[in-house]
């Protein structure tokens, strides 16, 4: 740049010289006839050169606009002050490197996208400097990870790093090893001896963009970051982009479900679960429904993984809980019978202190008695169960609220977290009692687990009981109580209160009383 500046200031210098020169020179001409030729070629040259400087001039006006333009693109992503570890033109330039490369040319290149800690639990934390000092610790473990793995294998790795996201850059020859390497830094992340104070708020899930050569960096950064939010709605540890992605994001269907949640469309039915022993309904189980104006009646598996994927299940969840509230509320004051009522909360609730108080103050407004209430939280495939945390479950317990497992069996859950966490109740999942009634194998497996609860001291549910037979061998194994069609489907508020008043399950003395 320097060296152009003195080129430039040379060619001024020799151009206004030989102006001056020519014009002492015309002065020295005593013909007027060739004075003012000469004069009007000076003054055309003169022209030329205005109108050459004025093009350089907007050209340059130009390619600085543009630039500017491009920059404020990457400091969307805070590229631009991405330099503390590595920079964005890193990031860029590799791309345009190994473009060219033929060593290259067959390897595929990834771009991955996370942040250290969920979203929900930086949200939900006060604790941002815990956060900070992880993301410091990350980016610690990034740097010796790669440099290793740089300096080994031809397949070299670039991250950038700000406003919390993490870019990861690598080339590998598919899917299985970018999910391997992922899989080894979160390990890492989580074996480091520095994590020990941090482990509530480790959570690394990824978004894996392959690269599309035919869009830019940025643009493939962003599909990753898209697949980065649908990891975290899904719990899901490595998730690869996918297009129907955006489409979730901005679909109708999501819009559609907030409209809902507007316009009060959702409906919780109940469904009453029979104790064995004291043969009759001790608790029921709210189940959320939609009645969809345009759609009609839609079950859950119509809406809660698209709410899932939209981040508006804690929405859901918290409606359902408030009208259950309501509910009980309204039955209370109209003197009708009330049980205990089980709510499905999403296990990332439990992550936040936020989440108790918000239960608490719920009970305290519709003066609902806290053991009316039962908290049932599903495992499922995550592994941020690890963390759960055991605190807010106690202090839930203390107030005397229940803890149910649900679908105990399937995915992750396993023995060993069934002792970690004070369970209070376990609920078997519906395809472990299905075949019991024809399949002695799976009989004896559902004899087992009942057993595993019995020594656990824990209470057992049987869900998804829908003949006399399966009933007749839950009773045989001890199971504490059932759920199931063979009592009663979920039912809406009105029909599962009649229910409650009379039902051919419960045995009633002559004043119509239950026994
Ligand atoms: P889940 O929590 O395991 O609920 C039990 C499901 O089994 C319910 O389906 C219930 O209607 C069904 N079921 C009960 N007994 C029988 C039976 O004998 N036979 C058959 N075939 N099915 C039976 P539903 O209401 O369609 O709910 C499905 C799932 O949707 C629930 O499974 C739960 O995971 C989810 N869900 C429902 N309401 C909520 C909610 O408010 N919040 C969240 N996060 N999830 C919910
Ligand atoms: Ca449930
Ligand atoms: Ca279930």
């Amino acid at each position: 740049m320097k060296d152009k500046k003195y080129l430039f200031g040379a060619i001024f210098a020799l151009g206004v010289g030989s102006l001056l020169l020519l014009l002492i020179f015309i002065f020295h001409i005593t013909n007027i006839q060739e004075k003012l030729i000469l004069l009007q070629i000076i003054f055309a040259c003169v022209s030329i050169a205005l109108f050459l400087l004025g093009g350089l001039l907007l050209t340059r006006y130009i390619s600085i606009f543009e630039k500017n333009k491009s920059l404020e693109k990457e400091n969307e992503y805070g590229l631009g002050k991405a330099n503390h570890f590595k920079n964005a033109e890193a990031f860029i330039n590799v791309v345009n490197f190994t473009k060219r490369r033929p060593r290259y040319k067959n390897v595929e290149q990834y771009v991955v996208c996370f942040t250290a800690s969920n979203k929900r639990l930086t949200q939900n934390s006060q604790r941002s400097d815990s956060i900070i000092q992880l993301n410091g610790m990350v980016s610690e473990i990034l740097e010796k990870e790669f440099e290793k793995e740089n300096s080994f294998s031809s397949n070299m790795h670039l991250y950038a790093f700000d406003k919390g996201f993490f870019y990861i850059y690598c080339f590998k020859d598919n899917e299985i090893q970018v999910r391997n390497l992922l899989t080894k830094i979160r390990e890492t992340i989580f074996d480091s001896p520095n994590t020990q104070d941090l482990k509530v708020f480790v959570e690394p899930l990824f978004g894996v963009k392959k690269i599309d050569k035919n869009k830019s960096i940025i643009e493939n950064m962003d599909d990753a970051s898209v697949a980065r939010n649908i990891a975290e709605n899904r719990f899901e540890i490595v998730t690869f982009y996918d297009p129907s992605f955006r489409k979730i994001a901005s679909s109708d269907e999501t819009k559609e479900i907030l409209e809902a949640l507007q316009n009060n469309e959702f409906v919780v039915y109940y469904q009453p679960k029979f104790n064995l022993a004291q043969k009759r309904f001790t608790s029921s189980e709210a189940l959320v429904r939609w009645n969809s104006k345009k759609y009609g009646l839609l079950p859950p598996s119509k809406f809660i993984q698209l709410a899932e994927v939209a981040g508006l299940i804690h929405e859901i969840d918290t409606f359902v809980f408030k009208r259950v509230c309501e509910d009980l509320n309204e039955a209370k004051r109209r003197g009708r019978r009330i049980i205990p009522v089980s709510v499905n909360f999403s296990l990332y609730e439990f992550f936040s202190s936020k989440f108790l108080d918000v239960i608490l103050q719920m009970l305290e407004t519709y003066k609902i008695d806290p053991s009316l209430i039962q908290i049932e939280i599903t495992e499922g495939t995550s592994i941020a169960n690890q963390f759960l945390s055991v605190s807010i479950i106690k202090k839930l317990q203390e107030k005397g609220i229940l803890i149910l497992m649900d679908d105990f069996g399937v995915g992750f859950s396993n023995i060993g977290n069934l002792r970690k966490i004070p369970w209070d109740v376990i609920k078997i999942d519906k395809s472990f009692i299905d075949n019991i009634a024809f399949d002695p194998k799976a009989a004896e497996i559902v004899k087992f687990l009942i057993q595993l609860c019995k020594v656990n001291e824990m209470e057992v549910v049987a869900e998804g009981v829908d003949n006399i037979k399966q009933v007749e061998l839950l009773k045989k194994f001890k199971c504490d109580t059932i759920q199931g069609y063979y009592y009663s489907k979920p039912l809406p508020k009105k029909e599962y209160e009649k229910f409650l008043q009379n039902n051919p399950f419960e045995a009633k003395d002559k004043e119509g009383n239950l026994k």
